[in-house]
């Protein structure tokens, strides 16, 4: 695997785990307020982005590259608000896209189509991503806090 897109990809990887720390950080704030409907919703959204890192990582070491994981930075772990936590989200979604946009580049430029091709998932991925926040975000223009937190606690999977 090509050295430069080798780093890139663990770089990726490191913020794939920094997102699911970041969110776990605003599930934690959420419960701490006792908004288990957003603290769920959270939750869940962690587990994904732990799974964006794995796809990363196995991806990594089925292509002869070697993954080493890098340290993280401690997230934020108070928010203004609610919807402050998700303003956030959003903003720090819009940073992963941009990183996926310049990785998808950087393989092109290193002539990787295989990296390219993996990367395609993750650039429709970031779509689904901005748009699943933002439409949280539009629900803090017409919900009360207290409606919105039971309506994202239905948030189906794997989180408790
Ligand atoms: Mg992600």
């Amino acid at each position: 695997m090509n050295l430069a897109v080798q780093k890139a990809l663990n770089d990726q990887i490191r913020e794939e785990f920094y997102s699911a720390y970041l969110y776990l950080s605003m599930a934690a704030f959420f419960a701490s307020k006792g908004l288990n409907g957003f603290s769920r919703w959270m939750k869940e959204q962690s587990g994904e982005e732990v799974k964006h890192a794995m796809k990363l990582y196995d991806f990594v070491n089925g292509s002869g590259g070697r993954v080493i994981l890098d340290a993280l930075v401690m997230p934020p772990f108070d928010f203004e608000s609610p919807q402050k936590a998700f303003e956030a989200a959003l903003e720090h979604e819009k940073f992963i896209t941009g990183r996926i946009h310049q990785l998808h580049a950087l393989a092109g430029k290193e002539g990787d189509l295989a990296t390219q091709s993996m990367l395609q998932w993750f650039i429709e991925e970031q779509v689904e991503e901005e748009e699943q926040v933002q439409k949280v975000l539009d629900q803090f223009k017409t919900l009360p806090n207290g409606e919105l937190d039971a309506l994202l606690g239905k948030r189906g999977g794997n989180a408790q």
